[in-house]
């Protein structure tokens, strides 16, 4: 078990999974705003090799990685965390807490932080129902996404909803916060790879290493790069 680095009573720790095909502004600034929010120990951040719910990335495991390192830099707290592109298969976010859960110990206080997007079709994964026997999760709000909620998402999260942060952290798992956090952003990748493909400028979109690496790499644009996930 990894003892927390700041906390005195269980670890906190959090993940927040994704293409991150780049990653951008808005995941990283998500990411510490988090981070300080809830007085978290450790922030994984875990590119996913193919995401079970959505087309094929634009750029490999590897390079996004990559990428994820170089966006993340020195910031205390948030790491770039490679483990399931080593997965052979479909890669789950269940079996991920599993091993964050297996790692940290029974009384870390787990978290699975997804944004308002992503949440609206969490009925749709893979055992929905395993993710709150490991972790709480923890929704951002995004600009442009609203809360909707589907009969079956509304049935999966029943009375788990807590009103703040202090409450969810008096158990380990199970329990669901919604955040809006200070800095909340308009960015998305699509809109990046999009602006990349067409040469307008990502500039304040993504940390500049990231950017400068990526048009160094000719990592977005047309025909230059296959994901071969
Ligand atoms: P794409 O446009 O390719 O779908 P994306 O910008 O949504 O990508 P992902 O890698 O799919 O980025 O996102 C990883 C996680 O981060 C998801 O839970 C997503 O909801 C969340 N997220 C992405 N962008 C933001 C943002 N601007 N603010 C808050 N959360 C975000």
């Amino acid at each position: 078990m990894i003892a927390g680095a700041s906390s005195l009573g269980a670890p906190r720790i959090a993940m927040l999974g994704g293409t991150f095909d780049p990653v951008h502004l808005g995941h990283l600034r998500s990411a510490v705003e988090l981070y300080e929010q809830l007085t978290l120990d450790r922030l994984h951040m875990i590119p996913a090799p193919q995401p079970p719910l959505r087309g094929r990335p634009q750029v490999a495991g590897a390079e996004r990685l990559g990428l994820l390192k170089l966006g993340i830099g020195d910031t205390p707290g948030l790491y770039a965390d490679g483990r399931e592109l080593n997965r052979a298969g479909p890669s789950y976010s269940a079996d991920t807490l599993a091993e964050l859960r297996a790692e940290y110990g029974a009384e870390a206080r787990l978290i699975m932080a997804l944004g308002q997007d992503a949440f609206s079709r969490l009925a749709d994964w893979h055992a929905p129902e395993r993710l709150f026997a490991l972790a709480h999760i923890v929704v951002i709000a995004r600009p442009g996404y609203s809360a909707v909620r589907s009969p079956r998402l509304g049935e999966l999260i029943g009375q788990r909803e807590v009103a703040d942060a202090s409450t969810l952290m008096q158990s380990p798992h199970g329990g669901l916060l919604h955040l809006t956090l200070a800095s909340s952003m308009a960015i998305s990748a699509t809109g990046i790879r999009r602006r990349l493909q067409q040469g307008d400028s990502v500039r304040y979109l993504l940390p500049e290493a990231v950017e400068a690496s990526a048009v160094a790499r000719r990592l977005y644009q047309p025909g230059a790069y296959e994901a071969d996930e």
